[in-house]
């Protein structure tokens, strides 16, 4: 008993605190209720996926003669050699390790290629070895954790600043940008074929978060109702003179990069090789958005120096985050923001109503998934949007709006998308037909 009050004299149960039991409570109700998963499709993916492998293996075995022995008959002794001695017939030495052993990674393999842009040979073997290479597919992985029709995945926040995680399957390292990894969201359903999936994506959240934190003017305004962030960043970086701000900046996709490179401190050197231009164009593009947003610039040097002072910082909802010594250039900016982003991201869901909380069906990075009744979708997504969106102020006086963009309602999660990327298979009814003339479906492919 004595013990027991002197570790709660010594415990901080601050404000914090409490409010993280009530978050945790809240995003516990994905592990909780679980997503439905589409089985049929996932089997049906998996077996496409292994006639379709089991066509690249003969294509290897054509192209390099390897004999198709066992389930990476690539790696073994013997087809490592026919691979490596096919290099060589086609005139370019085979890709090694350090310690000299046939490198057949991802990085390796496109190494090769971009050295030998012209050699047929070597980019139609270099393909096969990156389809045969491919990792265990999402299909797999989630019909490993099944139970039933659904997945219950664990969510933690056990990174330092706080953002949450889902695993067992994992689902956070899903994009959106690549046509296959969309698709695959295809395999997460609604609860009930009487609702469907509605999604919203935080906007920009950790570069507003940034705008407030540091309280610059420049840089909140960029931020305003109306505003184009990447096209305000465009003009901030290039000048404004190619733009007559009825549409977008010409050089918006350019300052794109540049931007979301540089929110956390990356030198002259990672910007050049990430944005593809040289080394003294990058430092030229560095200086000038420290010259446009000069409180920003200095915020981040201030939080460098607390941290590296005191090895902690605070956001201001109150979370600490520990910084590792010597690491302060990226990581304070970097726990600031991102700290702050995911505390932004909890108050959205702390706002939600309590019959909505309890179909909040995923989280991943910036994004929320609910399952809902179809008679109910207006009245959730309004809901929803209400939740996420608010002002944000900190006590220095300045305010950002917090905003989110909401998809079409899904039949699945992929149908989600529909409207936002370009491929037609992500929506659900494509899907429905029997077969379709884009030669490039990666549904129809597979079937
Ligand atoms: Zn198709």
């Amino acid at each position: 008993m004595e013990l027991t009050r002197q570790i709660a004299a010594k415990l901080r149960i601050d404000g914090y605190a409490r409010r993280e039991h009530t978050v945790m409570w809240r995003v516990g109700q994905i592990e909780r209720s679980g997503l439905r998963v589409d089985i049929d499709a996932a089997e049906q993916r998996i077996e496409a996926q292994r006639r379709l492998l089991d066509r690249d293996f003969q294509r290897l075995r054509d192209i390099a003669g390897v004999p198709l022995r066992g389930k990476a008959p690539h790696l073994q002794a013997a087809g490592k050699a026919a691979i490596a001695a096919t290099f060589q017939r086609l005139g370019v030495d085979p890709p090694r390790t350090k310690k000299g052993a046939l490198a057949l990674n991802q990085e390796a393999l496109s190494q090769l290629v971009e050295h030998h842009p012209g050699n047929t040979g070597v980019n139609e073997l270099v393909d096969v070895l990156q389809k045969v290479g491919r990792q265990r597919t999402f299909a797999e992985t989630v019909l490993k954790h099944v139970s039933h029709d659904r997945v219950h995945p664990a969510i933690r926040a056990d990174q330092a600043t706080g953002r949450i995680s889902v695993t067992k399957p994992g689902l956070t390292t899903m994009g959106k940008r690549e046509r296959q990894l969309v698709l695959e969201r295809a395999l997460i359903l609604p609860d009930t074929d009487d609702e469907v999936l509605i999604a919203a994506d935080l906007s920009q959240i950790d570069a507003r978060a940034m705008a407030v934190l540091s309280g610059d003017p420049g840089y909140i305004r960029a931020f305003a109702e109306g505003e184009d962030y990447h096209s305000a960043m465009a003009e901030a970086l290039f000048g404004a003179h190619e733009w007559d701000r009825a549409g977008h900046h010409p050089r918006r996709s350019e300052a794109k990069v540049v931007v979301h490179a540089t929110t956390y401190g990356m030198g002259a050197l990672g910007l050049s090789k990430a944005a593809g231009i040289d080394e003294n164009e990058a430092k030229r593009l560095l200086g000038r958005l420290d010259m446009q947003f000069p409180a920003l610039a200095s915020y981040k040097r201030v939080i460098r120096e607390e941290a590296g002072r005191k090895q902690v910082l605070r956001t201001p909802h109150g979370r600490t985050v520990r910084i590792e010594p010597g690491r302060e250039w990226t990581q304070a900016p970097a726990a600031m923001g991102q700290g702050t982003a995911r505390d932004l991201m909890m108050d959205g869901i702390l706002r939600l109503p309590n019959w909505l909380a309890s179909r909040l069906r995923l989280i991943v990075h910036d994004e929320v998934v609910l399952s809902v009744p179809r008679d109910r979708i207006d009245e959730a997504s309004t809901a929803l949007l209400d939740a996420l969106q608010f002002d944000f102020s900190v006590s220095s006086g300045s305010t950002v709006p917090v905003r989110a963009g909401l998809s079409a309602p899904g039949r699945d999660w992929a149908d989600c998308y529909r409207d936002e990327v370009p491929w037609p298979e992500t929506a659900w009814e494509h899907r429905q037909q029997d077969s379709c003339d884009d030669p490039e479906c990666t549904w129809h492919e597979e079937l």
